[in-house]
Parts: structure tokens; sequence; C-alpha cells
């Protein structure tokens, strides 16, 4: 276990925009919450309160979404040249790059993750993920389309266009939160929409930095407003908003449930990256030396805190205990610490209700019959930090089995035959994502397409791209993000048809 880190090691430039309450992002200029309300931020890795952020209501949504609303209307932004709104998403990027340290310390702080990975993941990943997105304005093309009317051929032409869907509300989670506030405001930006976000309440400090950096890069005002909050209050005022015409969502599936919910009033579009219970396959004739080191961070990376997380680890029966015995050996090996410590290998998780969420379910699971190979205990120091855990002895419905934890916990079973792999993979409500560790391409390819999920990696886990379309079957979303696919959630088709 490593220190804690001190805040007085904070840069500068962190320390000077924690000091005092920092405002919401509302049409172009930082302000107080209407009500004068702040809440506090709190870093994980010491449970000590580190800043006071306005706290964003049904009032302050709606003024962001009157000023999203303005924006969209007057065209500033959905209007101006494709270049020109690939160039400032381009500045946009080059600023995020420019103050990539400050926001990696920022976001390590805030979320509890090590600095190093929130360098050269979230802020690096976010920074290529606008890149990516900045390519699309210049390229979102309509078709040509033949028509013809039986009783007058020959006589229409008609094509489609593509145009902004509107005002777009964006709700996050916690777990990669500037990345994941990235991941919805760049494609929105890219197809000429505006936005307001609501980053989660545990992680909301690099989402207003990037709301300063959008303002820095020059954007008009009201084309991204970023209003923190708690979910119940400014989160569901944006849900529900009349004014909204989508909400994109990433994170639990019993919230996503109230989200759909909310947006009926007007019938606004949802799109929702939910939950996941990820199957890791481990076939007789995996590469052990990858296969071991792969389930392990399947799962244990960023804490286990990923919709993607390894948390069932499928194992044919002749290499069960030998795999066991490797990832619980890693599990146990992690150096775990405060994330500004660069020796620390897995932090905190990001909450004191997030700890006890995942060792409540690990109680739960020793006490329903499984055994613990690895951890299984809150650790008894400052700040909210778990052990890496590995169960076995389950059974398919115990809690831990089917639920997500989103911990660093993961439940291993052994099976017998490639033919009974699918069913076991599927018997979830989830089907976000899953690997398959296998050297013989047959049975990857027999596997793969039988498996109801998102994405299916071989011989890795978690890989995402920003080319690379990502969602969830079954309970786990509705639409995809990234890609093509992706842009195209942002849109409306227009046909157009002409009598010739
Ligand atoms: P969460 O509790 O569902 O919260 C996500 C966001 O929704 C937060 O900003 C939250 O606000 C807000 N929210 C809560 N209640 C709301 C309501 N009634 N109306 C509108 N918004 C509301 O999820 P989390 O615990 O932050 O994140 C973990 C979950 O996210 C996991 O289930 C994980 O699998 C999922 N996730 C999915 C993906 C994916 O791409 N599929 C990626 C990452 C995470 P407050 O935080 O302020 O309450
Ligand atoms: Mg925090």
């Amino acid at each position: 276990m490593t220190t804690l880190a001190p805040l007085d090691v904070l840069c500068a430039a962190n320390k000077d925009f924690l000091c005092r309450p920092i405002g919401m992002l509302i049409d172009g200029a930082m302000v107080a919450a209407q009500s004068g309300k702040t809440f506090a931020v709190f870093d994980p890795g010491s449970g000590r309160e580190i800043a006071q952020v306005a706290e964003g209501d049904a009032a302050d949504i709606d003024l962001a979404v009157k000023a999203a609303r303005r924006a969209f209307q007057d065209k500033t932004w959905s209007g101006m040249k494709a270049h020109a709104r690939e160039r400032l998403m381009h500045r946009l990027a080059d600023l995020i790059e420019a103050h990539a340290d400050e926001l990696a310390e920022l976001e390590s702080l805030d979320q509890g993750k090590p600095v190093a990975m929130a360098r050269h993941l979230d802020v690096a990943g976010s920074v290529d993920y606008l890149r990516y997105m900045a390519g699309w304005p210049s390229k979102l093309e309509g078709s040509t389309i033949p028509v013809s009317v039986p009783y007058m051929p020959n006589r229409f032409f008609a094509y489609t266009m593509r145009e902004a869907v509107g005002v777009i509300g964006c709700i996050v989670p916690w777990n990669f939160p500037l990345m994941m506030a990235v991941w919805k405001v760049a494609p929105a930006l890219a197809t000429g929409c505006t936005v307001v976000l609501k980053p989660a309440e545990q992680t909301p400090l690099t989402a207003l930095r990037f709301g300063q950096l959008v303002m820095e890069a020059g954007f008009p005002a009201g084309v991204v407003n970023v209003v923190p909050g708690f979910g119940g209050t400014a989160g569901a005022a944006l849900a529900a908003h009349p004014d909204v015409d989508k909400v994109t969502f990433t994170g639990s599936t019993e919230v996503g449930r109230h989200i759909v919910h909310a947006a009926t009033g007007n019938l606004k579009k949802v799109t929702l990256e939910l939950g996941g219970k990820s199957p890791v396959v481990i076939c007789e004739d995996a590469d052990l030396d990858i296969a071991i080191g792969g389930a392990a961070m399947a799962i244990f990376f960023n804490q286990g805190q990923v919709c993607t997380a390894g948390s069932r680890l499928l194992v044919h029966k002749s290499m069960f205990d030998k795999v066991i015995e490797g990832v619980s050996a890693i599990a146990s090996s992690f150096k775990l610490g405060h994330g500004l410590d660069p020796e620390t290998q897995l932090g905190p998780l990001v909450s004191k209700e997030q700890i006890d969420r995942v060792s409540g379910y690990v109680k739960c699971g020793l006490a329903d019959g499984a055994r613990a190979t690895a951890g299984g205990q809150v650790v008894d120091r400052a700040g909210y930090f778990m052990q890496p855990t590995v169960l076995v002895d389950t059974s398919p419905g115990m809690k831990v089995v089917q639920e997500e934890i989103f911990g660093p916990v993961v439940v291993a079973m052994p099976f017998s035959h490639m033919d009974e792999v699918a069913a076991i993979a599927n018997n979830t409500e989830f089907g976000l994502g899953a690997s398959i560790w296998t050297r013989d391409l047959n049975k990857m390819h027999a596997l793969a397409p039988a498996i109801k999920a998102g994405t299916v990696w071989v011989n890795c886990h978690s890989i995402v791209d920003p080319a690379m379309p990502f969602g969830g079957f079954k309970q786990s979303g509705w639409g995809r993000e990234h890609g093509k696919a992706g842009i195209e959630l942002y849109t409306e088709t227009k046909s157009v048809c002409l009598m010739l």
C-alpha cells in the first residue's frame, strides 16, 4: 500500500482551480447556481474534501437548455462552415493536449485512478476522440434515392440530407469522467448540435475544466453548457426537459430506465450505454502466458469500474486451477495507493457508497457459498480501497454472477465443452462485451456470432476506438457510440423529393 499524496503536490493551475467554489458553464460564462448552493467534491484516495462546486438543479438546467436552444437556432454553430467547425474542434483538442498533465492530475485526484493512466488513457483518449470526430463535419453525406412511383414513372428525383438533431442532453458517469463527457460532446459538436452536459456528482471537476477550455478555444456561447449537480434533480430535469431533442446517457441500467420514462414527455431521442457483466472465455488451446494477465487486467483495470469489465471468467476445466492461481496471484500483487503516488498500480474505488456496494456484493457471494482465492476485504485505511477479489465455487443463479458489481471482483466458473459456452456467456440480462482467448480461428469464428454482445474481443479485452461502434445488446443499451454508427444518431435523416 502506497502512502497518501498531499494536496500540496498539485500543480499551480489545479491549486488555483480548486481554491474557490467552481461555477457552472452556462451561455459562455462560469456562473453560480440560481439557488446559490454548492456541493462538496472528495478525493477518494483520502476521503478529504477537495472542492466546492455549484449545485445545479432544474432552474439551472432550464437556463442551460435555453442557451443551447438559442445557440442552435441562431445557426452560429450548425451553420458555420464545416471546415471552421473542424478547426475549432481541433483547437479544443490542442488545448486539452496543452493542459494534459494538469487534467490528468485533476482526474486522478477526483476519481482516484493512477495519474499515469489518467494521462495516457483518459486524457490522451479524449484528445484522439475529439480529433476523430473533428473529421466528420465535412463528411456528413446524404444519398440519392431512386424513386419509381407506379402511376408517374421517371417524374421524381429524391435525395436525403443529414441534419443536426438539435439540443442534446449528455448525462455521464464517474468512471472515466473526462472521456465519457468527450464521447458525448464531440459527436454532438461534429454534427452541429448544441449540448448541456451533466457530469456525475462524484467527479465534476474535469468536465468543468473542459468547459473552460471550450470557451478558451473560441466556441460560440451556449454551444456547450456544463451543469454539475445530482442525478435526481439536475439529471432528471435534463432528461425530462421539453426543449431537449435527445438525451445521450451512460450509466447504470437502473437509471437508464428512469431516463427512458423521463423522455416520454416530448418523445426525445434516447441513446443508452448501460451496465454489463462481460464474460472472459479462456478456451482449452489459449496461450495462458497472455490469457492469465489479460483476464486479470480485464477485471482489475480502473478497479473494475469499467462498463465492459471482464467480470465473469469462464475457463475450460482442464486449466481452471492454473488460471485461477495465476489471476489470484496478480490480484494479490497489485500495489494499491493514492492515484497521485507514482508507485500506485490500483487506486481507490470512487466513493464511500461504491465501496459499501462492492463489499456488500462480496459478502453476499461468500454467504451464498462462493470462496475467495484472492482479496475479499475492504482495506483498513483512509480512502475507499478494496482488495482485488477472485471468487470461485460460484453457481449461475448467485447475485454476484448475475448482477453488475462495478468493482474489482471477478466470479470464475469452469466449463467442459465449447458447445455450452455461448449459453453460459449469454445467461445474464446484459450484452455489452465479451472476450475469447484462443489460438483456434475456427473456435473463435464459431463463438463470436453466438455471444450476444455489442463487442467481442479476441485475445484482448476492453479495447475501444473512436472509429469502432460501441454499445450494448439486451439491457446494456440502445444505439451505438463511435464511428459512423454513432455520428448518425446525432442526426435526423431528411428525404427531399422533387417532381421533375
Ligand atoms: P448512474 O448512477 O446510473 O449515474 C450515471 C449518471 O446519471 C450520473 O451523472 C448520475 O448523476 C445520473 N443520474 C442518476 N439518477 C438520475 C436520474 N433519475 N435522472 C437522470 N440522471 C440521473 O451510474 P454510475 O454509478 O455513475 O456509473 C456506473 C454505471 O455506468 C455502471 O452501471 C456502468 O456499467 C455504467 N457505464 C456504462 C458504460 C457504457 O458505455 N455502456 C460506460 C461507463 C459506465 P449523479 O452521479 O449526480 O447522481
Ligand atoms: Mg471525487
